[in-house]
C-alpha cells in the first residue's frame, strides 16, 4: 500500500482532510465545487464563532469592559456578517456601503464605529442617520466636514481621534499603518490642538482616542508601546479638561499561514488590559476591532485547474481563480497555503498556480509541489 503525505493545513481543524479528500466541516470540497462550481469561497461558520468565542473569553476574564467590533473589510460577506451580529458583536467600518451590509446583516448602528481616512460627506450622513456610536476622526479636515454634515442633519457626531503612535509593528509595510510616514492617523504631536478644536464645534463631541497600527502582527510589544503613548495623551488630554470614554486599541491580530506564531487573543488582551488597568484606565470601555483573525483562517477558496502548461522555464498550472478572487499575492507576495481537493498518489511537480486575467501579477503561490493532472 502506497501511503499519501497529506498537506499541513496551519488553520483551523474544521478544514481538513478525512482519508484523502479535503473537507470544510465534514462536507467534501469536491462536491461542494460540484454543487456550486468554481471559482468559489467555503467559510466554516463553527470557525468563525470559535475565533470569534476566543475574543469574547479573554474579555469576559477582564474586570475592564471591553467592546468588541469586527473589521467588515476583513470578509463582508453578508452570512459572515450575520454570524457575528449573532454573538453580539459590533463593526468597524469605512463606508457607507459597509454601514448599509452591516445593517442587511441585522448588526447595530449603535455598535458601529465608522474609520477610515477618506470618509464622504454623504457617507457620514448616511452613518449619523443610522446612529453609529462613534466617527474615529483621521484630520482636521475631516472634522471640519463632520461638524458641517452633523449641523445639517441636527445632530452631534460622537467621535475619537485616532492618534498615529509612530510605532513599527514590523510587519510588510503595505499592512503597517501606525507609523508616522503612514497616511493613517493624526500625529501625536497635533492631537491635544485638534481635541481642543472638537470642544468649540457644537456638532462633535469627542468620547474617545483610537489607534490602529497595523495587520498580521505577530507580538504584543508594538501594542503596548502605542498604548503607552494613547494613554499618555488621554491623559493629558484630561488634564484639560475631556472626558475620555474609551480607548480603542485597533485590530491587527495576525494568523497563521504558514509558520507564524502569533498570540492568541487571551494572550493579545490580557497584558494591555493589564496595562490599561494598571495606569489606573481601567473604567474606561476598551475597544477592539479585530478583523484578520476571525475569518483569515475560516475558509477557502475553491478553483479547478483547467491547464497545465510546461514551459523550458517552468510547470504552471492555469487555474480558473485569479487575482480578481483572491488579491494578497500580487498584492504583496503573500504565502498561502494550496491543498489539493483530492490527494493522489502521483508524482509531484513544481508549479506556479496562475490564473486567467492578463497580467503576469496573476499568481496565487509559486513553486509548489502537487500531484495534478
Ligand atoms: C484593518 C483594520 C482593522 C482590522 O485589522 P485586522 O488585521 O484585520 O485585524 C481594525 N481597525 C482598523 C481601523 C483597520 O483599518
Amino acid at each position: 500500500m502506497k501511503i499519501l503525505t497529506l498537506p499541513t493545513l496551519p488553520g483551523n481543524p474544521q478544514i481538513a482532510y478525512i482519508q484523502t479528500c479535503l473537507h470544510i466541516e465534514q462536507v467534501s470540497a469536491t462536491s461542494i465545487a460540484e454543487t456550486f462550481d468554481t471559482p468559489t469561497y467555503v467559510y466554516s461558520r463553527a470557525a468563525i464563532e470559535q475565533a470569534a468565542q476566543q475574543y469574547m473569553d479573554a474579555a469576559s476574564r477582564s474586570p475592564v469592559r471591553v467592546a468588541l467590533r469586527y473589521a467588515v473589510k476583513a470578509n463582508s460577506t453578508l452570512a459572515v456578517l450575520q454570524v457575528l451580529a449573532r454573538l453580539g458583536w459590533g463593526f468597524d467600518i469605512v463606508s457607507g456601503g459597509e454601514l448599509q451590509r452591516v445593517l442587511a446583516a441585522g448588526g447595530e448602528a449603535g455598535k458601529v464605529v465608522f474609520s477610515g481616512v477618506g470618509k464622504t460627506a454623504a457617507d457620514m450622513r448616511l452613518a449619523l442617520d443610522a446612529g453609529v456610536e462613534c466617527f474615529n476622526l483621521e484630520s482636521p479636515n475631516e472634522l471640519t466636514v463632520l461638524n458641517r454634515v452633523a449641523q445639517e442633519a441636527g445632530k452631534v457626531a460622537r467621535v475619537a481621534l485616532r492618534v498615529n503612535p509612530d510605532v513599527d509593528a514590523g510587519t510588510h509595510p503595505y499592512i503597517s499603518t501606525g507609523l508616522k510616514t503612514n497616511k493613517f492617523g493624526i500625529a501625536q504631536e497635533q492631537a491635544v490642538a485638534l481635541a481642543l478644536q472638537t470642544a468649540l464645534l457644537p456638532h462633535v463631541q469627542l468620547i474617545g482616542i483610537a489607534s490602529h497600527i497595523g495587520s498580521q502582527i505577530t507580538s504584543v510589544e508594538p501594542y503596548l508601546d502605542a498604548l503607552d503613548k494613547v494613554l499618555d495623551l488621554v491623559e493629558s488630554l484630561e488634564h484639560k479638561g475631556a472626558q475620555i470614554a474609551h480607548i480603542d486599541l485597533g485590530g491587527g491580530l495576525g494568523i497563521r499561514y504558514n509558520h507564524e506564531t502569533p498570540p492568541t487573543p487571551q494572550d493579545w488582551l490580557a497584558p494591555l488590559l493589564a496595562r490599561i488597568a494598571a495606569r489606573g484606565f481601567g473604567h474606561r470601555t476598551v475597544m477592539v476591532e479585530p478583523g484578520r483573525s476571525i475569518v483569515g483562517n475560516a475558509g477557502v477558496l475553491l478553483t479547478r485547474t483547467l491547464y497545465l502548461k510546461s514551459t523550458p522555464a517552468k510547470h504552471f498550472a492555469v487555474v480558473d481563480a485569479g487575482m480578481n478572487d483572491l488579491i494578497r499575492p500580487a498584492l504583496y507576495e503573500a504565502e498561502q497555503v494550496v491543498a489539493p481537493a483530492e490527494v493522489r498518489a502521483a508524482p509531484a511537480l513544481k508549479y506556479d498556480i496562475v490564473g486567467p486575467v492578463c497580467e503576469s501579477a496573476d499568481w496565487l503561490a509559486r513553486d509548489r509541489a502537487l500531484a495534478l493532472e
